[in-house]
């Protein structure tokens, strides 16, 4: 057993809920709770703000190198990242820097760097982390494993609905289209593609409510404490 606990993996694609999930979890158990989306979302701010060429591999592979993250746990479980010591919040939320952050985090180089980060925090345990390839990549020796899906509908649906929350302007077919393009090109990219490890357990929540899915991880968590 790790020092603080075990490393429970939530693998994905976007827009499942398993962020929220994976939160609330953390905090039921007195866990940190972390989202390794938003680290592919701060390299992809960066390279957007420098005007990296994103095909460009070396490049990309050195804008991570100098990529300086630094993470505090908040009381409701969160492991909150800083860039430069900025935390950068609802700017690495917009489309723009989710569509960069695809594109950059399919360079090997740029993985190898923020999956060695990954490591260095979960290493003691007491952590939940999500993302896209933390059971199959980043923690193969997970404690346990999800894979949360849900169709690409159903997560258009809520996108769309969390947007018109917000009072941002929203079109369901783009955002469907949006979701189909990123789930293609992350699970047919070379480099740690989005998939289920073997031994994940898979929940669809098209149809669950997020209390409905909270639960179920949790009761499967409790049996490897
Ligand atoms: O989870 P989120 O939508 O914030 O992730 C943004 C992008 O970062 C994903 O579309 C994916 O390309 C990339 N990502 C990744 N590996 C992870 C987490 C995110 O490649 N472990």
């Amino acid at each position: 057993m790790r020092k603080n606990g075990i490393v429970a993996a939530i693998d994905g694609p976007s827009g499942t809920g398993k962020s929220s999930v994976g939160k609330l979890a953390a905090q039921a158990l007195g866990y940190s709770f972390l989202s390794t989306g938003e680290m592919y979302r701060a390299l992809g701010y960066k390279a957007l703000q420098s005007g990296i060429d994103m095909a460009d591999a070396a490049a990309v592979t050195r804008a991570a190198q100098s990529l300086k993250l630094t993470f505090k746990r908040q009381p409701d479980a969160v492991l909150r990242m800083f860039v430069d010591g900025v935390f950068l919040g609802d700017k690495l939320h917009d489309e723009a820097v989710g569509s960069a952050a695809s594109k950059t985090s399919a360079v090997p180089g740029a993985r190898e760097v923020l999956t060695n980060l990954m490591r260095e925090i979960g290493r003691n345990g007491g952590v939940i982390m999500e993302g896209r390839d933390i059971g199959t990549v980043v923690f193969p020796d997970a404690e346990v494993k999800f894979y949360i899906d849900a169709a690409p509908e159903a997560r258009a649906e809520r996108r769309y609905k969390q947007l018109v929350e917000r009072g941002e302007s929203a079109n369901y077919d783009e955002i469907l289209e949006g979701i189909k393009e990123r789930d293609h090109r992350d699970s047919t990219r070379a480099a740690a593609p989005l998939k289920a490890a073997p031994d994940a357990i898979i929940i669809d929540t098209s149809t669950l409510t997020l209390n409905e899915v909270v639960e179920k991880v949790l009761k499967i968590i409790k049996k490897h404490l």
